[in-house]
């Protein structure tokens, strides 16, 4: 049986991975088709493809754009986006600016709460344009100012803790849209993590095009419930691990194989889109 994992993060964003590398992983794990998907950027889809290609694995061009509709945050993947597209590259570039700026600002809470990093420490670390708070995390557990991970998201870089900033994001509707107007399909990420059931219906009058019903946090009720909601809207079904590499503990790829058929779904629903040229 073919199987595909379509929710996967490099070190192009916050994951720990090349793109090389993370192929190699979907190669040994057997996937027929994998999507990268990093946080607010495409960037690292051309090396990701030519990996892919190397290693006879199908690839499919994605991102994870941060995302909000009224106060509630959720993330949009995008699916066969041209990774060219002018409009997409302006607006994850502001958001870049936004990632960028955040990691100056939660350095300098850290500071005031007398932890001595350096936001220098953070950008060398992260060495992309969308930097987040793995990264800081990251750093500050190579300062030894924390002992791991866990303890720098709970001490300061959870919601409402003392060195948590706010992001600013894009409306759910414009991520829709933008995703649109690159050729793209749009997809609700992990719906399960943010608890977001009622919002659904006016994504999908927005033009949603699927929802992830498959991913290494939703339980099997979960995934189900999703299947359900996917059915009744008449969603596309995609899934995938969300694997960091070691970002986040241990790699997950390889914890959620989605059947190849919706990756075929997801294909007809892209051509029988007669999109207007999307390289404007
Ligand atoms: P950001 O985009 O900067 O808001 O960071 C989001 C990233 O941080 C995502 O990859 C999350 O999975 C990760 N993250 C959020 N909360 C935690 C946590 N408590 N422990 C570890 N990683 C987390
Ligand atoms: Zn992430
Ligand atoms: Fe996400
Ligand atoms: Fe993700």
């Amino acid at each position: 049986m073919k199987f595909a994992d379509l929710h996967l993060h490099t070190n192009f964003s916050d994951g720990t991975f090349t793109p090389e590398e993370l192929a190699g992983h979907g190669a040994r794990l057997g996937f027929s088709a994998l999507a990268l998907t990093d946080h607010d950027t495409v960037e690292g889809c051309e090396r990701m493809a030519t990996a892919c290609a190397a290693a006879g694995i199908e690839f499919i061009v994605g991102a994870e754009l941060t995302a909000e509709y009224e106060d509630t945050e959720l993330h949009v993947l995008g699916y066969f986006l041209n990774p060219q597209n002018k409009k997409l590259l302006t607006e994850i570039a502001k958001f870049q600016a936004v990632r960028q700026n955040r990691i100056h600002e939660m350095v300098t809470r850290l500071n005031e709460l007398g932890v001595p990093l350096e936001a220098e420490s953070v950008f060398a670390l992260a060495n992309c344009k969308s930097p987040g708070r793995p990264h800081v995390a990251r750093a500050l557990a190579k300062a030894g100012l924390v002992k791991n991970l866990d303890e720098a998201f709970e001490r300061f870089l959870k919601k409402n803790r003392p060195a948590w900033v706010p992001k600013s994001k894009m409306s759910a509707l414009e991520a829709i849209e933008l995703v649109h107007q690159a050729g793209g399909l749009a997809v609700m990420a992990h719906p399960g993590l943010n608890r977001t059931d009622e919002i659904i219906p006016a994504l999908v009058e927005a033009g949603l095009d699927g929802i992830e019903c498959f991913h290494t946090k939703h339980s099997t009720v979960m995934s189900e419930r999703y299947l359900e909601i996917a059915d009744k809207f008449h969603l596309l079904v995609t899934g995938g691990s969300d694997c960091h590499g070691f970002s986040k503990g241990k790699p997950l790829i390889g914890g959620v194989k989605l059947p190849y058929e919706h990756v075929e779904k997801m294909k007809e629903a892209r051509g029988r889109k007669t999109a207007e040229p999307s390289n404007r």
